[in-house]
């Protein structure tokens, strides 16, 4: 793990929304939606592009786990992102999803 990731750092320490079985959620800390949490996975890969460093069974749990938060939120209808280098908007290089629910700002589409 790289020791000055702040994702590695939040995933071991951090307050965690749930946490289970190598992925943890965690309230955004700019939340731009009513709901806003973020799944980090244990495992560090600094992009999305880099996603098929994972064993196959761990993006699978890795999907459940972000649709799991998303239920256990209360959030039925909901938007599920990924941002995929800077051109992209992503400013942590540690893989996460942002599940954001209920009213939006500033999204795209
Ligand atoms: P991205 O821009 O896709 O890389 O997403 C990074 C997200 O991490 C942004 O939405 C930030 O608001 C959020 N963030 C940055 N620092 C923290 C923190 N300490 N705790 C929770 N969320 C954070
Ligand atoms: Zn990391």
């Amino acid at each position: 793990m790289p020791s000055d990731c702040l994702f590695c750092k939040l995933y071991a320490e951090g307050d965690h929304v749930r946490k289970a079985d190598g992925f943890a959620a965690i309230k955004d800390i700019n939340p731009r939606a009513d709901t806003h949490l973020l799944v980090i996975p244990e495992r560090h890969v600094e992009t999305f592009r880099d996603v098929g460093e994972f064993p196959a069974d761990e993006v699978q749990r890795m999907l459940a786990f972000v649709a799991e938060t998303a239920r256990e939120a209360g959030l039925d209808d909901y938007r599920v992102m990924v941002n995929v280098g800077p051109g992209g908007g992503q400013t942590v290089f540690h893989l996460h999803w942002h599940v954001l629910g209920g009213r939006m700002t500033g999204m795209p589409g």
